[in-house]
């Protein structure tokens, strides 16, 4: 009998696996963005035009690639983050799968250019849809920058797809708040058709929250804090009265990444009980910091999603936290302490 299989060339297995990783712009923004804090910059520049759909740009200060690396780092599963099976519970970057660039590649016209401190000059290299179209040294600042143009050119049902330039402008700014609130320590500027929109110093974590909600937000902050040995929590809550009828400003942050997790806001909100009426929702940051061996982060390709080995515990912590960041701020006689 004849054999039917093959292996798919790599072009095509990069563009089925960027489905996965780039739904829209804004993915596009997250892992650009993640790579430059994974780098090590301290300035970090998003340059967006016509809700991404026209240009992403990243620009950062960071470590750079040597001219190896640089052609290295657009192959499906390379990465300089981890090494083995045993890394990825030890993880203390942002990035470890080796996909993002090889996927935004496949689907997008890349344009990059890096230079790391020792080296004098730096690459400039071209892809578009998994071609290099042209690789060669160039003099250009410390750091990397790259351009994503033409995102989904060659799946126009992707393509068509995409929202209007508001809405994708809309889940890049979701995308730009995640990132800036989880690393308050390095700058960011983020640039839309043309406008500055945030120009953001490092600074501490509770004048990053104001910079971008702004200084109205101040008055509404408390501070929860507990150390255990299962979890460190830092951040904050906002008063129940700033509750709000719109699910608006709730964030988790878990050894720095932005999680989504019903389970752990439910926490969060029961620990509200009584406090809030009916209908509205408690805004929140809270950064809880656990032993890396002690979570799985690596659920889905977005990495959005963490499972806990003591989810049970870490509800209970949490919640008694929340608690009493509540109780501090003079709200003793609004509490219900039986409850
Ligand atoms: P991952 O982040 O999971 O390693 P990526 O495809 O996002 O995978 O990036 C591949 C590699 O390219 C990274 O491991 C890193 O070594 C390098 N890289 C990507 N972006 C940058 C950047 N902005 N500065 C320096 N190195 C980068
Ligand atoms: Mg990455």
């Amino acid at each position: 009998m004849a054999d039917f299989i093959h292996l798919l060339p790599d072009h095509v297995a990069n563009q089925i696996a960027a489905g996965e990783v780039v739904q829209r712009p804004a993915s596009v923004v997250k892992e650009l963005l993640e790579n430059a804090v994974d780098a090590g910059a301290t300035e970090i520049k998003l340059i967006v035009k016509d809700g991404g759909k026209a240009l992403i740009q990243v620009v950062d200060d960071g470590s750079g690639m040597s001219e190896t690396d640089a052609r290295m780092s657009f192959e499906r599963h390379a990465t300089s983050k981890i090494r083995n099976a045993e890394d990825l519970f030890q993880l203390h970057t942002k990035g470890f799968r080796g996909e993002a660039l090889a996927s935004i590649a496949a689907i997008a016209h890349v344009d990059m250019q890096t230079r790391p401190a020792d080296e004098e000059v730096g690459t400039h290299i071209r892809i578009e849809g998994s071609k290099v179209i042209s690789q060669e040294a160039e003099v250009c600042p410390q750091g990397t920058s790259i351009s994503v143009k033409n995102l989904f050119f060659n799946i126009p049902a992707r393509r068509n797809f995409l929202k209007s330039n508001a809405v994708e402008f809309r889940h890049i700014t979701d995308e730009f708040h995640r990132v800036a609130l989880a690393h308050p320590g390095i700058g960011f500027q983020f640039y839309h058709n043309g406008s500055e929109l945030f120009h953001l110093d490092a600074t501490s974590l509770r004048k990053r929250i104001t910079a971008i909600f702004g200084h109205r937000m101040d008055e509404k902050l408390v501070p929860v804090e507990e150390e255990t040995q299962v979890v460190e929590i830092k951040g904050f809550i906002c008063k129940p009265e700033y509750a709000k009828k719109s699910r608006g400003e709730q964030f988790f942050f878990v050894n720095d990444r932005f999680i989504k997790s019903p389970y752990l806001h439910h926490a969060v909100v029961s620990a509200f009980e009584g406090l809030l009426k009916p209908e509205v929702h408690p805004g929140y940051f809270l950064y809880l910091q656990v032993d890396p061996n002690s979570i799985d982060i690596n659920i889905h390709p977005t990495k959005t999603e963490v499972k806990f080995d003591d989810e049970h515990t870490l509800y209970a912590i949490l919640r008694a936290a929340v608690k009493h960041g509540l109780g501090q701020f003079h709200l003793a006689p609004m509490l219900d302490f039986e409850k």
